[in-house]
């Protein structure tokens, strides 16, 4: 009798198990020298223009081209186009023309960070400073204490673009935002976590060494003019034409005894978007369908602007490889498949309170699709139908993908929202699955090897489907 239920449970109840019991030691192999690449495209890429060069140095090198208008075009063509510098959008020209569609993958790869404002260089009490704006949802509390760099571009007055990197390579100095000694915390302890650090105060210390007369002022921040003038060229107004972004100065790295994690600065959206286009670069043959990579920017701020998914730079892309082939941009739209493919977060045991367990996403338990994101009452989201969780549950099935489905916590907990719907408003079939993340949006983040390396099994099958 015993053994009557245990079969019936087996046949009944759902199966899904932790990864690392479905793996093989092979399969193990492989997951730790794909992340071991990952950990590389991390390091190299810690801004969206950063990233976005990134990876079209490794399509490069994979026979991607840089795509003009009026291309011919035939299958088996590999091209791309950079928007900006700062977003990619990549295709695989498949055997079927794109009157039977395209095979989409979408992640971002900008992520929360602290930008320079326009007029950010002062001097208080004889130490330099930059004034910052954050971008994106940040915990303020999270970024003092920890070392910064810098990246970016300033246009100079004449029109020069200068390329600025401060604390990147090896043996340069870096910058950190100073907080409160606990001794004279106690109105600080008193706020609410939000409020603990504002965001004017997250101020990028510079320098502390006065140059030039005792007499003069601001001798200080003249001093650290002066270097950036020696190195880049620049004058206090070119801040004012500048695009600088303090990220984390921590490179990628392997976390627990057993090395099955891994830390690292901006895994959102970046784990994806690895993901993503390694598995475009590593399909064997030509795929049945166009296969499509697209790198947004601007996802952190509600993908507007020029750079982020709501552009048109996207539906001009589709319309330039539609048009080499004769084919109405919407008519491929409504048979095109895309994945929007953006991390969620992961069931933290520190945390339990603001997760449903049955419908969390855990850690190492595969790739994490989520039907619909928003807030309260799906507010904002892109809710995939049936149909099309059926289709991509079918299509990992057969491509053994490990999987899982998500919420990202409590109902009634908050919410977040993705690139999806805005594929799915143009009347492409879209559906969320991602990478469970620790720590999202901290300056560090958590993320497990395995389901890194399930999101680009996930990415694979998506662009290899007949
Ligand atoms: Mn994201
Ligand atoms: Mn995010």
């Amino acid at each position: 009798m015993a053994d009557k239920t245990k079969d019936l449970k087996k046949k009944l109840f759902s199966q899904k198990k932790n990864g690392w019991d479905r793996v093989s030691a092979a399969e193990s192999k492989k997951i730790d020298s794909y992340c071991k690449h990952y950990m590389a495209f991390l390091d190299a890429g810690k801004t969206e223009r950063l990233c976005a060069a990134e990876a079209i140095r490794l399509a490069e090198k994979e026979g991607y081209v840089p795509y003009e208008r009026g291309m011919a075009l035939q299958s088996g063509d590999k091209v791309y186009v950079c928007n900006r510098g700062k977003g990619v959008m990549l295709a695989y020209l498949g055997n079927k023309t794109l009157e039977e569609g395209a095979q989409i993958t979408a992640a971002h790869i900008d992520s929360p960070r602290l930008d320079l404002k326009p007029n950010p260089l002062y001097e208080d009490s004889e130490l330099a400073y930059f004034k910052t704006h954050y971008y994106g949802g940040i915990r303020k509390y999270q970024w003092p204490t920890i070392p910064l760099e810098l990246h970016g571009v300033v246009i100079l007055a004449d029109g020069t673009k200068k390329t600025v990197n401060i604390g990147g390579d090896a043996g340069d100095p870096k910058l950190v935002i100073t907080d409160l000694l606990p001794h004279l915390g106690a109105e600080q302890n008193k706020k609410p976590l939000p409020e603990g650090i504002s965001g004017e105060q997250l101020n990028l210390l510079l320098g502390s060494r006065p140059v030039g007369d005792e007499d003069e002022g601001q001798r200080v921040k003249l001093g650290v003019l002066q270097l950036l003038n020696e190195k880049y060229g620049i004058t206090e107004d070119d801040f004012n034409s500048a695009e600088l972004e303090a990220v984390p100065a921590v490179n990628a790295t392997e976390i627990g005894l057993d090395r099955s994690l891994l830390g690292a600065y901006g895994h959102d959206d970046r784990v994806c978007a690895y993901a993503a286009l390694q598995a475009l670069f590593d399909l064997k043959e030509t795929p049945e369908h166009t296969a499509v990579c697209v790198l947004a920017d601007k996802e952190e701020i509600g993908s507007d602007g020029v750079t982020g998914m709501q552009s048109a730079a996207f539906d001009t892309f589709m319309e330039d490889l539609c048009a080499a082939q004769d084919v109405p941009l919407r008519a491929c739209y409504e048979k095109s498949f895309c994945l929007s493919a953006d991390v969620t977060a992961a069931y933290d045991p520190n945390f339990a309170e603001v997760f449903e367990k049955r419908n969390a996403a855990l850690v190492s338990y595969g790739v994490g699709i989520a039907k619909y994101t928003g807030a309260r009452g799906k507010g904002g989201a892109s809710d995939a139908d049936a149909e099309t969780v059926g289709y991509v549950r079918q299509l990992f099935e057969a491509n053994d993908v490990i999987w899982q489905i998500a919420e990202l916590g409590k109902v009634d907990a908050g919410g977040g929202g993705t690139v999806a719907m805005y594929m799915a408003n143009r009347n492409i079939t879209t559906i969320d699955a991602g990478v469970p993340v620790l720590s999202m949006h901290a300056p560090f983040e958590v993320v497990s090897k395995l389901d890194c390396y399930e999101t680009y099994k996930a990415m694979k099958a998506v662009y290899s489907d007949k």
